[in-house]
């Protein structure tokens, strides 16, 4: 057992909390949208939460970590889904969160620290020169820039701009390495790829350089559909229309919109599926027409409401946080993440919806994936046990839609991030002892872990890259 209070004296000036209630809470993420993960991860806690502020007190605590053997598991918000954040081996929490202060901003770009919450980020890119950020999950919010690159994988704009997969879509990562002497690395190019996604396992992110695009006061659109296969068509068209400037598409299948978005109620009927959007004000007027021309029923215009207030954003109600209303009126709903390749992807969607009817009401999000229009789905599922929820999974597989597995806590079994020789060898580098976040990654714990299955990963492993 390491000696904790040899390691707080050695911490001295520093920011600890080691009540261990404070402690607990901040060992926990959104894991329990996991039934599975729930069971599994309920009584991890940490032994100290350290909240540096600056690079050099990030520093300071990796060199005492390392002497001592103790792990680190760092922390943005915690509004991870599979327990990335959760310290499974216990030791240190490095929370983030006070690393948040925007360094530069030029056109196209900007340079700040990984504890930034996205919104603010966006707030001060828009204030300054009306930029903001390409993309971001729909935990805006709440959640850091640090926390988005190391744990998430894209959201609202990804139907112009793609994912953090995208060579581009990060321009520079700074990283601590967890070594005696840690060492301060600046990645840019197919380097970042070895720190994005990877739950902070193979360095601390202490300076992040993200590209901008212009920023507009989106309007937030519902487009009704009596059938949830014409709100998804409607989806796949609006999607193609070159000239329409759209930010987030999700079609949503009833009974999802009037049984769960609260707030919106009085702008959906009952049984009717909704396509969420936002949409840039000088494309409203052609977006109008579109929507006429597709016969969807325009519900909910932002620009057309006295006031907002208590009403929330689109996005809020897209993404993952559709799982999240559902959840709060009922708790024994969870969820699943599926790619529907195109170009057959409509049809795809058409199978899942025929086959499972209610048991697994439809959620998509139209994305750019690899220069083409497809979707991704967050559908909703009425969970009974482990094994139906690992037979709808074989059912998707069986049919062309890889899972993305968010029922698993590891990245090779959520299926998000490859391992891969290149991975490895940059986690032996950075983290020889194997102290960050321990236990995410299945490579690292068993060497004769097969990464060259065949298996279909979002973020693919580096030695094909590079
Ligand atoms: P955390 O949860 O605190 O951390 C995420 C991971 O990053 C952890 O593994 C942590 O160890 C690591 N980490 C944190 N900071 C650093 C750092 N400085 N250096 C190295 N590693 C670090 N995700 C999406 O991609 N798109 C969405 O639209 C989306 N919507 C969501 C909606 C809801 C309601 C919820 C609950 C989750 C959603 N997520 C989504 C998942 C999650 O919100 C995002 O990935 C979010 O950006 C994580 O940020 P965070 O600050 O909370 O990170």
């Amino acid at each position: 057992m390491p000696d904790y209070q040899r390691i707080k004296k050695e911490l001295e000036g520093i920011s600890i909390e080691d009540n261990p209630a404070l402690v607990r809470q901040k060992s926990r993420d959104f894991y329990w949208y996991s039934p599975i993960l729930k069971a599994q991860l309920d009584n991890v806690t940490a032994d100290l939460v350290v909240t540096p502020k600056t690079e050099e007190e990030v520093i300071r605590t990796l060199q005492v970590a390392y002497a001592h053997d103790v792990p680190v598991t760092p922390r943005g918000a915690g509004t991870g889904n599979y327990g990335q954040a959760m310290p499974l081996s216990g030791g240190i929490v490095l929370n983030l969160a006070a690393m948040n202060t925007i360094k530069e901003i030029h056109p196209g770009r900007v340079i700040c620290e990984p504890g930034i919450v996205i919104a603010e980020l966006d707030r001060q890119t828009k204030a300054h020169s009306g930029q903001e950020l390409r993309f971001h999950p729909s935990t805006a919010q709440t959640a850091t820039i640090g926390g988005f690159i190391a744990g998430g994988s894209g959201g609202v704009g990804s139907i112009t701009w793609g994912g953090l997969r995208d060579l581009g879509n990060i321009l520079r990562l700074r990283v601590v390495t967890m070594e005696a002497e840690p060492r301060v690395l600046d990645l840019t190019g197919w380097d970042l790829t070895k720190v994005s996604h990877a739950y902070g396992t193979n360095g601390i992110i202490t300076e992040i350089e993200m590209p901008l695009a212009p920023a507009y006061d989106w309007v937030d659109v519902l487009v009704g559909y009596d059938d949830f296969m014409d709100a998804v068509r409607f989806s796949d068209a609006l999607a193609k229309c070159n000239g329409i400037l759209v930010k987030e598409i999700a079609p949503i299948a009833a009974p999802i919109p009037h049984e769960y978005f609260t707030r919106h109620k009085p702008y959906i009927r009952e049984g009717q599926s909704i396509v969420a959007l936002m949409i840039a004000p000088h494309s409203m007027d052609p977006f109008v027409a579109f929507t006429r021309q597709q016969k969807g029923e325009i519900t909910f215009r932002s620009d057309k409401v006295e006031s907002m207030k208590g009403i929330p954003h689109a996005y809020e109600l897209a993404w993952n946080h559709t799982t999240l209303r559902a959840i709060k009126v009922d708790p024994s709903i969870t969820y699943l993440q599926v790619q529907y390749p195109g170009p057959d992807h409509v049809a795809k969607v058409q199978k899942m919806v025929e086959t499972f009817g209610d048991e697994v009401p439809g959620h998509l999000e139209f994305i750019r994936f690899d220069g083409q229009i497809q979707c991704a789905g967050l559908p909703l599922v009425r969970y009974t046990s482990e094994a139906r929820l690992e037979e709808i999974i074989r059912i998707h597989q069986d049919h062309g839609c890889p899972i993305f597995n968010p029922h698993r806590y590891t990245l090779e079994e959520g299926g998000m991030k490859q391992t891969d020789a290149v991975q490895l060898a940059f986690k032996r580098e950075t983290d020889p002892k194997g102290l960050l976040n321990p236990g995410k990654m299945i490579a690292w714990d068993d060497p004769d872990f097969d990464f060259k299955s065949g298996k279909n990963y979002l973020f693919p492993g580096l030695a094909a890259l590079m």
